[in-house]
C-alpha cells in the first residue's frame, strides 16, 4: 500500500539543532573545569533532543498543534547560561525565541560553580551505573528542563503571529508546556542512559 499525502505530510522530528559556538569574550569567564562542564552539558543535551524517542513524542505534539518548523527554524543549544534577569538573581532566562532570525536558543541551567568544581565535573563523564542517585535526577531534571523550555519557545513561535497581548501569550505557552510536559519521566530517563553511555 502507497503512503497516504496525509501521512507524507505529517511533521517529523528533524530539527536544524546545533551547538552555538560562545563568543570569546563569555569564554574568558570560565575556568577549564567549567568550560569542559558546559561544553559536555551542551552536547548531552543535544543527543537528548536527538534521540529517537523523545524525538517521536515532539513530532506527535508538533502534529497534534500543527506546527511545521522542520528545516525553517534555527534551534541552538548554547554552552554557557544566560544571565539573569534584570535585578532577580535567581530568575535565569532558559530559552527564547527569535521570530525576525527564526531562531530559538535554549539554556543550561543555572548550577553552582562551587558544585561544578568539587562534585559536577565529572557529571557527564561517567558510566549510568556509577552515578549517584542525586547525579542520575539531576540529568533527568537538567533533560526535562531543555524539553519543556524547547517546547514552550516552539509555542511561542506557533502563537507568536496571532497578535495576542504578549502576557496572554506567555500565560497560553505555560499552560500548553504544562500540558504536553506531564509524563515525560519514562521517557526522559531511557533517553538518559543511551546519552551517558557513550561517555
Ligand atoms: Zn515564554
Amino acid at each position: 500500500m502507497s503512503k497516504s499525502a496525509g501521512q507524507m505530510s505529517r511533521p517529523k522530528w528533524e530539527p536544524e539543532l546545533r551547538i552555538a559556538n560562545p563568543p570569546p569574550s563569555l569564554l574568558v569567564k570560565y575556568t577549564r573545569k567549567e568550560k569542559d562542564f558546559f561544553y559536555d552539558y551542551a552536547s548531552f543535551i543535544h543527543k537528548i533532543l536527538q534521540d529517537p524517542t523523545v524525538g517521536k513524542r515532539l513530532g506527535q505534539i508538533l502534529d497534534l498543534e500543527n506546527v511545521r518548523m522542520n528545516g525553517l527554524v534555527d534551534i541552538r543549544v548554547m554552552i554557557f547560561p544566560a544571565r539573569s534577569f534584570r535585578g532577580q538573581a535567581n530568575r535565569v532566562l532558559h530559552g527564547s525565541y527569535n521570530s525576525t532570525a527564526l531562531q530559538i536558543s535554549l539554556y543550561p541551567v543555572r548550577i553552582p560553580k562551587d558544585w561544578i568544581r568539587w562534585d559536577g565535573f565529572d557529571l557527564f563523564k561517567q558510566s549510568y551505573p556509577n552515578l549517584s542517585e542525586r547525579k542520575k535526577k539531576l540529568l533527568n531534571e537538567i533533560s526535562e528542563s531543555a524539553i519543556a523550555t524547547l517546547l514552550h519557545e516552539i509555542f511561542h513561535l506557533k502563537l507568536g503571529n496571532r497578535g495576542m497581548p504578549r502576557y496572554v501569550e506567555e500565560s497560553v505557552v505555560k499552560k500548553m508546556e504544562t500540558q504536553y510536559m506531564s509524563d515525560w519521566a519514562e521517557t526522559i530517563s531511557g533517553a538518559v542512559q543511551r546519552a551517558v553511555r557513550e561517555y
